[in-house]
């Protein structure tokens, strides 16, 4: 084949599509604004903590096959570690109860049947509720197929559908959340155990991805930032950098993967998702009590997941819209004191950091599917990727590799 493929941005749906073409006799750069790769996935030092931590906590879980494919060809897939079977630990902060959600590895879901596994005070049959979202008609709310109350929902559904939408359950898309159930929890427990980087996004990640594009000759320039594309007769004619402009021949391609307002106003005409929604993540540098699980989901509290690494307790709060505006004081205290009575910790709060991240993604809901673009472009040389483009899933890790994967697909 012939043509360069030029890749504007280095995020997780950047680096897929170069994985792609790694192995093809094809010219690949890949020109990223920031000094470095990963995008909202990634790790950085943080001299406040004096250790390196990631700019939010992720997990994925074992059902997400366009990740762990990523991981595997770039010989990192022993970086993120989890359980042998799926298993989460919950605490209700209001009636101090504990539980272990265990789905049993198959899929045949025998698990709801045994009180032990499914969550306390429920009964079976309330899981079968849930059959009413799979199907759900296109465009549908997940409140118009779901009873979003209850104690199962506010258990199991609510923080699950939370965490995978980053959006509050009730306002969010059907289609979304019964993606993620199909692939997932539909699946068996084998494919949702919960899988998290233990030494960081980046060493998982990003650093071995750079190291295998780099192997392949793949280009990677840094502090790069794409300020206009040029046009003509319906294809991408130039690329305009700050310090220099790429001419595009005719066999070349661009794929456009950076976020969706910033692809908006490079390309004209293109519909993207307009709102977001936020993360807010807290990290409180100490020891984790002995046999903390690793990772517990906190019912009726500030708090949502929090994550025990052997230095440090952090905690993720997803559709933090409500809580972005506070002060990074206010939402320390505010973290620490359910971290403190989560884990039974009775000291002072230690060395925190807050990282606000307010355009996490964007709102996984019916009207902003909608505006979802496909890969392909009306300009004949320029394909879209993004965990915004139209993947069927909502803003995850999984979404942005497969977006990578079907542009660089779309070229190949
Ligand atoms: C706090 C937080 C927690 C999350 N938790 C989870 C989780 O637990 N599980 C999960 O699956 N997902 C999670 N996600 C979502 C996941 O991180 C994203 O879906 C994924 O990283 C998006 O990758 P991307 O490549 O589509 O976009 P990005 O990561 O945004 O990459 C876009 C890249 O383009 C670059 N760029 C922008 N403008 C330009 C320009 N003009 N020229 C050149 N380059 C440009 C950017 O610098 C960036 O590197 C979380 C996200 C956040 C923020």
């Amino acid at each position: 084949m012939t043509g360069k493929v030029h890749i504007i941005g280095a995020g997780l749906a950047g680096l897929a599509a170069a994985l792609r073409f790694a192995d093809e006799a094809r010219a690949v750069a890949i020109h990223e604004a920031a000094p470095q790769a990963g995008g909202r996935c990634r790790s950085y030092f943080d001299s406040s903590l004096g250790m390196t931590i990631d700019n939010g906590n992720h997990l994925l879980l074992s059902g997400n096959r366009a990740a762990l494919d990523f991981l595997r060809e770039i010989g990192s897939e022993a970086e993120f570690v989890g359980p042998g079977s799926a298993e989460f630990s919950f605490l209700d902060l209001t009636s101090g109860e504990t539980w272990r959600l265990r789905p049993n590895d198959g899929p045949i879901p025998w698990w709801i049947l045994q009180s032990g596994r499914r969550v306390p005070g429920t009964r079976a049959a309330d899981y079968l509720d849930i059959l009413r979202l799979l199907f759900a008609p296109q465009g549908a709310p997940i409140k118009a197929a779901l009873n979003c109350r209850g104690l199962l929902y506010e258990r199991l559904w609510r923080p699950f559908f939370l965490a995978a939408l980053n959006t509050a359950p009730e306002e969010g898309a059907a289609s979304l959340a019964a993606a993620i159930l199909r692939e997932t929890l539909a699946k068996g427990g084998q494919a949702c155990r919960p899988l998290v980087a233990l030494n960081g996004l980046s060493s998982a990640f990003i650093a071995p991805a750079l190291r295998h594009l780099e192997s392949k000759n793949v280009q990677i320039f840094f502090e790069r930032r794409l300020l206009g594309i040029k046009f003509d007769a319906g294809r991408v004619a130039s690329l305009d950098f700050a310090d220099e402009r790429i001419e595009v021949a005719a066999e070349d391609k661009v794929i456009l993967a950076v976020p969706a307002p910033v692809a908006a106003s490079l390309v004209p005409g293109l519909i993207t998702p307009q709102s977001f929604r936020a993360i807010v993540n807290g990290h409180f540098k100490i020891t984790p009590p002995a046999g903390f699980p690793p990772i517990l989901g906190v019912i009726n509290g500030t708090i949502e997941w929090l994550f025990a690494f052997p230095d440090r307790l952090s905690v993720t709060i997803s559709a933090a819209d409500g809580l972005i505006d506070l002060s990074r004081d206010e939402l320390a205290r505010r973290i620490w004191s359910d971290v403190a009575r989560a884990t039974q910790i009775a000291q002072p709060m230690p060395a925190w950091q807050i990282i606000k991240e307010k355009r996490a993604t964007f709102a996984a809901t019916a009207e902003e599917e909608l505006r979802r673009p496909k890969a392909q472009t009306a300009f004949s040389n320029l394909v879209l990727a993004g965990d915004w483009t139209a993947t069927g899933l909502p803003a995850t890790i999984e979404g942005a590799i497969r977006s990578g994967f079907t542009a660089a697909e779309a070229i190949l």
